[in-house]
Protein backbone atom coordinates (compact mmCIF):
# COMPACT_ATOMS: atom_id res chain seq x y z
CA UNK A 1 0.00 0.00 0.00
CA UNK A 2 1.10 3.90 -0.79
CA UNK A 3 2.15 5.54 1.84
CA UNK A 4 -0.56 8.40 2.82
CA UNK A 5 0.62 11.71 3.21
CA UNK A 6 0.37 13.75 6.49
CA UNK A 7 -3.03 15.89 6.77
CA UNK A 8 -3.79 18.26 9.25
CA UNK A 9 -7.49 17.40 9.38
CA UNK A 10 -7.10 13.70 9.88
CA UNK A 11 -5.61 11.55 12.33
CA UNK A 12 -2.99 9.15 10.29
CA UNK A 13 -4.87 6.01 11.99
CA UNK A 14 -7.98 7.08 10.55
CA UNK A 15 -6.92 7.26 7.17
CA UNK A 16 -4.96 3.93 7.17
CA UNK A 17 -8.77 2.38 8.21
CA UNK A 18 -10.57 4.31 5.13
CA UNK A 19 -8.27 3.16 2.76
CA UNK A 20 -7.87 -0.14 3.70
CA UNK A 21 -11.95 -0.21 3.49
CA UNK A 22 -12.18 1.56 0.47
CA UNK A 23 -9.37 -1.03 -1.35
CA UNK A 24 -11.86 -3.93 0.29
CA UNK A 25 -14.43 -2.11 -1.20
CA UNK A 26 -13.20 -2.17 -4.62
CA UNK A 27 -11.90 -5.55 -4.95
CA UNK A 28 -15.36 -6.26 -4.31
CA UNK A 29 -17.09 -4.56 -6.55
CA UNK A 30 -14.83 -5.69 -9.46
CA UNK A 31 -15.94 -9.10 -8.37
CA UNK A 32 -19.25 -8.18 -8.82
CA UNK A 33 -18.73 -6.56 -12.09
CA UNK A 34 -17.22 -9.96 -13.44
CA UNK A 35 -19.89 -11.83 -12.31
CA UNK A 36 -22.62 -9.58 -13.48
CA UNK A 37 -20.94 -9.11 -16.94
CA UNK A 38 -21.06 -12.99 -17.19
CA UNK A 39 -24.44 -12.99 -16.27
CA UNK A 40 -25.30 -10.81 -18.92
CA UNK A 41 -23.16 -12.86 -21.54
CA UNK A 42 -25.30 -15.82 -20.17
CA UNK A 43 -28.67 -14.31 -20.70
CA UNK A 44 -27.37 -13.44 -24.51
CA UNK A 45 -26.53 -17.21 -24.68
CA UNK A 46 -29.86 -18.42 -23.37
CA UNK A 47 -31.63 -16.33 -25.58
CA UNK A 48 -30.11 -17.73 -28.29
CA UNK A 49 -30.43 -21.54 -27.59
CA UNK A 50 -33.33 -21.44 -26.45
CA UNK A 51 -35.31 -19.13 -28.40
CA UNK A 52 -33.29 -19.14 -31.72
CA UNK A 53 -32.83 -15.27 -31.41
CA UNK A 54 -30.59 -13.72 -33.86
CA UNK A 55 -27.81 -10.86 -33.38
CA UNK A 56 -30.44 -7.63 -34.09
CA UNK A 57 -33.91 -9.98 -32.53
CA UNK A 58 -35.12 -8.10 -29.72
CA UNK A 59 -34.74 -9.94 -26.70
CA UNK A 60 -37.37 -12.57 -25.05
CA UNK A 61 -39.36 -10.57 -22.60
CA UNK A 62 -38.47 -12.03 -19.43
CA UNK A 63 -34.57 -12.17 -20.82
CA UNK A 64 -35.05 -8.36 -21.22
CA UNK A 65 -36.01 -7.70 -17.78
CA UNK A 66 -33.20 -9.63 -16.59
CA UNK A 67 -31.01 -7.98 -18.67
CA UNK A 68 -31.85 -4.73 -17.51
CA UNK A 69 -31.85 -5.41 -13.83
CA UNK A 70 -28.13 -6.77 -14.33
CA UNK A 71 -27.11 -3.80 -16.87
CA UNK A 72 -28.64 -1.13 -14.32
CA UNK A 73 -26.70 -3.12 -11.89
CA UNK A 74 -23.33 -3.06 -13.58
CA UNK A 75 -23.94 0.83 -13.71
CA UNK A 76 -24.39 0.59 -10.29
CA UNK A 77 -21.07 -0.52 -9.88
CA UNK A 78 -19.05 1.43 -12.17
CA UNK A 79 -20.15 4.57 -10.39
CA UNK A 80 -19.18 3.22 -7.38
CA UNK A 81 -16.00 2.26 -8.42
CA UNK A 82 -15.25 5.55 -9.45
CA UNK A 83 -15.77 7.04 -6.06
CA UNK A 84 -13.98 4.46 -4.43
CA UNK A 85 -10.90 5.62 -6.85
CA UNK A 86 -11.84 8.79 -6.46
CA UNK A 87 -11.41 8.25 -2.35
CA UNK A 88 -8.43 6.48 -3.06
CA UNK A 89 -6.61 9.03 -5.06
CA UNK A 90 -7.41 11.98 -2.60
CA UNK A 91 -5.96 10.36 0.97
CA UNK A 92 -2.78 9.40 -1.43
CA UNK A 93 -2.31 12.76 -2.60
CA UNK A 94 -4.25 15.59 -0.96
CA UNK A 95 -5.96 14.24 1.91
CA UNK A 96 -6.98 17.51 3.40
CA UNK A 97 -9.18 17.60 0.74
CA UNK A 98 -10.86 14.09 1.69
CA UNK A 99 -14.19 14.28 3.54
CA UNK A 100 -15.26 17.49 2.07
CA UNK A 101 -18.41 17.69 0.00
CA UNK A 102 -18.14 17.71 -3.49
CA UNK A 103 -21.09 20.44 -3.92
CA UNK A 104 -21.15 22.86 -0.87
CA UNK A 105 -17.83 22.16 0.06
CA UNK A 106 -18.65 21.65 3.36
CA UNK A 107 -16.84 19.20 5.83
CA UNK A 108 -18.88 15.14 5.51
CA UNK A 109 -20.19 14.19 8.69
CA UNK A 110 -17.88 11.35 10.96
CA UNK A 111 -20.41 8.59 10.80
CA UNK A 112 -21.00 9.02 7.10
CA UNK A 113 -17.70 8.71 6.40
CA UNK A 114 -17.07 5.76 8.67
CA UNK A 115 -20.20 4.13 6.99
CA UNK A 116 -19.49 5.54 3.03
CA UNK A 117 -15.49 5.85 3.21
CA UNK A 118 -16.38 6.66 -0.49
CA UNK A 119 -18.89 9.33 0.18
CA UNK A 120 -18.20 12.38 -2.19
CA UNK A 121 -21.41 14.46 -0.85
CA UNK A 122 -22.75 15.18 2.23
CA UNK A 123 -26.03 14.01 3.60
CA UNK A 124 -27.68 16.89 2.90
CA UNK A 125 -26.59 17.19 -0.74
CA UNK A 126 -26.61 14.25 -1.73
CA UNK A 127 -30.46 13.64 -0.93
CA UNK A 128 -30.68 16.56 -2.90
CA UNK A 129 -29.35 14.54 -5.73
CA UNK A 130 -31.19 11.78 -5.32
CA UNK A 131 -34.65 13.41 -5.00
CA UNK A 132 -33.46 15.12 -8.59
CA UNK A 133 -32.77 11.72 -9.92
CA UNK A 134 -35.72 10.64 -8.70
CA UNK A 135 -37.47 13.55 -10.37
CA UNK A 136 -35.77 13.37 -13.27
CA UNK A 137 -36.98 9.53 -13.38
CA UNK A 138 -40.71 10.05 -12.45
ZN1 LIG B 1 -22.79 19.11 0.66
Amino acid sequence: MKSIPLSTRWEHNFLENQLLALTRKLSECEKWEGQIKDHLREIEKISISLFGRKGSDPLPAVSMVDEEVNVRLFERCTELVSSLQRAVRLIETDPDSYGICEKCEREIGLKRLAASPWAPFCIKCQREIDEQKLGLTG
